[in-house]
């Protein structure tokens, strides 16, 4: 999942980069407000990590905005404030999770798992899709019961169709999640990753929508 992460300390944001990297992520990383909206102008992100004490315009403000227009991209801030008044006030301008620094990163992951879970519309933590069962936390995936490997590139294109299930992503939107603007993708990196999903998965799990994207069908009966 393409994750923008919003921080100006310098230490922090590479710590923060290179631990939520490791959970997963293809992380985005802006030092200021202005940079965190122009961001999220031009791309979608699967959430925000958001520092409130930014340059140029303050994480608040930020959230702010963003709302403003319309953008649900869920949120996470964080805050060196730890005054009642200012939990309020950031959960009030649109944020949907906080966490006082300094903090773990095991926590910031988990709430980032919940946050995303609540967005995609679930209340379980694993997602069940037929036989095919994917938990987020430990980022496993069985079929009928018996564990499959896939790539960490082949896990997020899942989890991400899965997320999705009933519409139809395109290749670039799965590319953006997939990398973020770090990596240049090779032209033919997403259909490579289906294919052996595919292979691994069963061939009709993943619908091929010419000249327009994938989809995984929505599973009928218990989700
Ligand atoms: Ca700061």
């Amino acid at each position: 999942m393409r994750l923008l992460l919003v921080e100006d300390d310098a230490l922090l944001g590479d710590g923060l980069r290179a631990g939520l990297g490791q959970a997963g992520y293809a992380v985005d990383w802006v030092r200021d407000g202005e940079a965190a909206l122009a961001a999220l102008k031009a791309g979608s992100f699967g959430a925000m990590v958001l520092d409130l004490g930014l340059p140029r315009r303050d994480g608040l403000s930020v959230l702010q905005a963003l709302r403003a227009r319309g953008d649900a991209t869920p949120v996470l801030v964080l805050t060196a404030r730890d005054t009642v008044q200012d939990r309020v006030s950031g959960l009030d301008a649109g944020a949907d999770d906080y966490l006082i620094k300094p903090f773990d990163l095991d926590e910031l992951a988990a709430r980032l798992r919940a946050l995303t879970r609540r967005a995609a519309g679930r209340a379980a933590p694993c997602v069940i899709h037929g036989g095919i069962v994917l938990d987020p936390a430990s980022r496993q995936v069985t079929r009928d019961g018996a564990p499959v490997e896939l790539s960490a590139r082949e896990y997020e294109l899942l989890a991400l169709l899965l997320d999705h299930a009933g519409r139809v992503l395109t290749r670039a939107q799965l590319e953006q999640s997939l990398y973020g603007w770090n990596h240049g993708p090779e032209s033919n990196a997403v259909e490579v990753h289906i294919h052996h999903l595919r292979r691994k998965l069963g061939s009709t799990l993943i619908r091929t929508l010419r000249g327009i994207g994938y989809q995984i069908e929505k599973a009928g009966g218990a989700d």
